[in-house]
Order: C-alpha cells, then sequence, then structure tokens
C-alpha cells in the first residue's frame, strides 16, 4: 500500500480495498493489482494530468509467470554476540574474492556475493544483527529471504539466539543454523540442537526440517557445505523475479565519500539495473553514472539479488529507501517535488497536533485555574473588602495573558518565547490562546483572569473591541513578533510591586 500510494502524485488519488469497485469508469485510469489488492490509480477529479499517471503507474503489476526467473537468495546472519557473525561474514566474502579473476579489492559496500563453482550465488547483507535485519523491514521493504542463525557449538543458545529466532518468525523468514567454532574444543552439537528444538527451531537431525551445518568461520572449514545448503533452502522456497522491466530495489547503504562523492548500494529486487537509468529513492534520486559490483569491479547490469553501488545520485537516498527506475529525469523531478510536498503536509499536520495537545492541555489548566478563582471569588466576597487586582490568591503578583495569532507557526513561536520566561518577580501566566481572530470567548476568559489579550497579526472585530472596552480588558496587537514580546515586558515591569 505504502509503494502504491508513493507514485500516486499530485493530480491523482489511489484508491484501494480488495474488489473496490469504482462506479465512475471515466476516472479509472488503471487498475494494479499488487500483493492480492487492487489499486485504482484514478486522476483528481478537475486536473489534468492523463499520460504521466498511466506511463508511471508504479510499482508495476506482477510479472507473468513465465517471465519469472530464479534468483538467488538474500541471507542475513543473526545470532548472539561473538558466536562468529563478523567472522563467518569475513570468511565469506574472503572465498568471493579470491575467486575472481581480479581478485583482493574487498569492498564494504553493505551487502557481497558468494558465486559457488556450480554459477549459484548467494547475497549476503554484510552488516550482522539485528540491525540490517530490520533496518529495511522497518519501511516496509522486503528484506533477507533466509537467516543463517550463528550458534557457537561450545557456547549454546544464549539470549540473542533466542532472540534472533524471535524476530526470524515474526517476519516469516526461515532459518537455516549453523552450529559454529567446531575446530574449538568442547563443542556440543546434540546439546545446541536439544536447546534449539526448545525454542521451536527443530533440526534435521531431531526429525525436524531446519537444516544445521556445523562450521568453523575462523577456520573457514564447511563454509561451501553451508551456501550449499542455502542454495537448497532458496530452491525449496522458489525465490524468483522478472529481470525484464523497470527496476525496483531497496537502498542498503548510502555514504558521501571524500574521493567519489555521493553514492549508494542498491539491492535489486526487480528488473535490471544498467548505467543511464534514472531511480527514485525516498528523498533521493539519481542518473546512474557507475555501477561496481561488491569486488570493487565496474559492471554493465546489475540482475535481481544482485548488490550494487550505484554512483551518480543528485539527491542522497538514505538506507532502508525503496527504489524504482523511471523513465525521465523530468518524471525523477516530479516525483521529487511531489513527495517534498507530501513531507510539507505532514509536517503541518504534525505541527498543528502539536499545538492541539498543547491547546488541550492549557485549556484543562484553564478550567482549574477557572474553578479556583469562582471559590476564591466566593470566599472573598464572605471576607473584607476588594482587594489590589495584581495581587494574586497565592499573593504573588501576576500577569495573564491570552494569546491569538494568524497561523499554527506564530503561535507556536509566541508560546516558545513564553515559556522562557523567567521573573521570580512577577508571574506570567497563559491562560488561553489559539489561533484567529479574537473572539467573545476569548473575552470572557480574559475577564474571568483579568488577562491582557495579545492578538498577534489577527484583526480586532469593532464589536469585541467595543465589548472588551466596557469591560476594561485590554487587546494589544501587533505585527512583529519582538514588539510584541517587548510589549509583554513592559507590561510585567508596570506589575513589579514597588513595597516589598
Ligand atoms: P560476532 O560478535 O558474532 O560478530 O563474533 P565475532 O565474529 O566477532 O567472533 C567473536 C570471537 O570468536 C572472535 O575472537 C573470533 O575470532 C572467534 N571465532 C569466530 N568464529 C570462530 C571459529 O569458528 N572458531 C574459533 N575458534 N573462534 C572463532
Amino acid at each position: 500500500v505504502y509503494n502504491a500510494l508513493q507514485f500516486a502524485d499530485k493530480n491523482s488519488e489511489v484508491v484501494y480495498k480488495e474488489d473496490t469497485v469504482i462506479t465512475n469508469p471515466q476516472i479509472v485510469r488503471d487498475v494494479v493489482k499488487i500483493s492480492g489488492y487492487r489499486f485504482k490509480i484514478v486522476p483528481r477529479p478537475d486536473e489534468e494530468n492523463d499520460e504521466e499517471i498511466d506511463k508511471d503507474a508504479y510499482p508495476a503489476p506482477p510479472a507473468p509467470a513465465e517471465a519469472l526467473k530464479p534468483r538467488p537468495p538474500v541471507v542475513c546472519v543473526m545470532g548472539h554476540v561473538d558466536h562468529g557473525k563478523t567472522t563467518l561474514l569475513d570468511s565469506l566474502r574472503d572465498t568471493s574474492v579470491v575467486d575472481s579473476e581480479f581478485g583482493g579489492i574487498t569492498q564494504h559496500i553493505g551487502a557481497f556475493e558468494v558465486k559457488l563453482s556450480s554459477g549459484d550465488k548467494v547475497t549476503f547483507l554484510d552488516t550482522p544483527g539485528h540491525a540490517a535485519f530490520t533496518a529495511m523491514r522497518s519501511r516496509g521493504a522486503r528484506g533477507a529471504d533466509i537467516v543463517v542463525l550463528v550458534v557457537a557449538g561450545d557456547d549454546g543458545v544464549m539470549e540473542q539466539t533466542v532472540e534472533s529466532v524471535r524476530m526470524a518468525r515474526e517476519a516469516d523468514v526461515p532459518i537455516l543454523v549453523a552450529i559454529n567454532k567446531m575446530d574449538k574444543p568442547g563443542v556440543n552439537i546434540e546439546k545446541t540442537l536439544q536447546s534449539l528444538a526448545q525454542h521451536g527451531i527443530v533440526c534435521e537431525a531431531l526429525g525436524g526440517d531446519v537444516q544445521a551445518i556445523p562450521i568453523s568461520a575462523l577456520k573457514k572449514q564447511n563454509l561451501d557445505t553451508l551456501v550449499e545448503a542455502l542454495i537448497l533452502q532458496a530452491q525449496l522456497m522458489e525465490l524468483k523475479a522478472d529481470p525484464g522491466g523497470a527496476v525496483e530495489g531497496v537502498v542498503i547503504e548510502a555514504l558521501v565519500d571524500p574521493r567519489t562523492g555521493k553514492q549508494a548500494t542498491v539491492l535489486v529486487q526487480r528488473g535490471s539495473l544498467r548505467k543511464g537509468a534514472v531511480l527514485v529513492a525516498g528523498q533521493g534520486w539519481a542518473k546512474v553514472r557507475l555501477l561496481q559490483s561488491s569486488e570493487g569491479l565496474p559492471t554493465d547490469v546489475a540482475p535481481p539479488s544482485t548488490p550494487v553501488r550505484v554512483l551518480g545520485w543528485r539527491e542522497m537516498p538514505s538506507a532502508g529507501d525503496y527504489v524504482i527506475e523511471v523513465d525521465s529525469e523530468k518524471r525523477a523531478n516530479e516525483v521529487m517535488k511531489w513527495r517534498s510536498n507530501q513531507r510539507m503536509k505532514e509536517k503541518q499536520a504534525e505541527d498543528s497536533e502539536a499545538i492541539s495537545i498543547k491547546e488541550s492541555t492549557h485549556r484543562e489548566q484553564y478550567r482549574r485555574q477557572l474553578a479556583a478563582k469562582r471559590a476564591a471569588g466566593r470566599m472573598r466576597s464572605r471576607q473584607e473588602g476588594p482587594r489590589q487586582k495584581m495581587i494574586q490568591e497565592g499573593g504573588e503578583p501576576a500577569i495573564h495573558v491570552l494569546v491569538k495569532g494568524d497561523v499554527d507557526g506564530s503561535v507556536e513561536a509566541l508560546l516558545d518565547i513564553l515559556e522562557t520566561y523567567d521573573d521570580s518577580r512577577v508571574k506570567l501566566e497563559l491562560v488561553h490562546y489559539g489561533v484567529g481572530q479574537v473572539t467573545p470567548g476569548d473575552i470572557e476568559i480574559a475577564q474571568a483572569f483579568d488577562a491582557v489579550i495579545y492578538a498577534f497579526n489577527v484583526e480586532v472585530p469593532p464589536p469585541i473591541a467595543v465589548e472588551a472596552k466596557n469591560n476594561n480588558i485590554k487587546i494589544k496587537r501587533h505585527n512583529v513578533i519582538y514588539k510584541l514580546v517587548d510589549d509583554i515586558k513592559s507590561e510585567v515591569s508596570a506589575r513589579i510591586p514597588t513595597t516589598l
């Protein structure tokens, strides 16, 4: 849903729901079927957009079965600290580089491929542990296909082993166990398998269907068997993707290199990435200038499940961003513009939410104060004569203010300034605030609290001004924040008691 919504540009809306029927056939532009849902991309009424949307109705519908080709599995290594995750990845990476005819230039680009002599490949995410596993998932992207659970055979199942099992389960990603440190004395496979079974991971030796491969990451023993087991697992899962059509993928890592500039590693998930392609990803976009494999070699094409370093970013994406290919730089710019508008709208929504939370807190405060005031008023009428207005119930001199402003932003700014007010001689109390003109309700509150009304960039309708005057309420209008603040300060100093 998220991916499809990203593609609803400013002129279109995505209506989704399984089997939703839109009765007006005129507005139905396209139907995209994805993950069992139907998305109908429709133009907003009254707006011309036509061709553009039809051309870029991403994500593309699922490829027809005949276009799907097997793809290598993407693997994430997880397990307890010190059980050998990093060592395993280092050893696997070394193996892959030594096999390359140019060999030797290990690059950390966030993921790498291991090739077997059979031609089969496995892609490993280069950062071990939870972070790599969750980073991609957090933005809705599909991450790893298989988790390799590294368990040190001498140590057995530990806290983070269990945690990793839980995470893989939740994400519905199958597990393959690597029992590590087989070169060490004190390894107890039987015990390790038993305790894994207690956590629901029943390996083949105990009659279950989880493969467990004993290895030594340090001595590089049995790593081929591990990779073969992963390929077998991938075959069972029938991992497939369409190597044709527009590219889709996910950003694994993004950084600015002092020598080569902006670069990001993209794990291709669909289509084949080539030089010259135009990509958009989150808030970034690129015209691909160069592709580099994890061995540091220039490469022409990256089919599904291949991690490649992409150079040519005009704006940087972030790790976890969903990548798609668009057909022109013009389109990339449109998408960027639309997304930045979206962000602005989201920001505005957040701002007004923040302000309404503040508002309700203050309203609550106001209610309590009003109740206290009434109670005090009743007491007073039974006690001696009138007091000085500036002396409040607690006997403390105070100024009460009510703030009205033209927009959320200006009110927020004023509230922030008022919050920093700190004067031990006179207490400043904000009794109410809000966006818009001064209203009869404001006058009522100001009267109850003996407050000064500050109106920032807003009108005071004449009847309100008259009512305020009749009730001896000051309304002060300003268009410049610092002048308003100066005004409050002078009101404050007018109230500093001279005889204390
Ligand atoms: P991580 O925290 O899971 O990434 O664990 P590391 O890869 O950093 O390994 C922790 C320690 O275990 C290091 O001192 C490694 O040298 C050691 N180690 C890892 N794999 C093996 C192994 O197969 N055999 C032995 N003897 N030590 C290992």
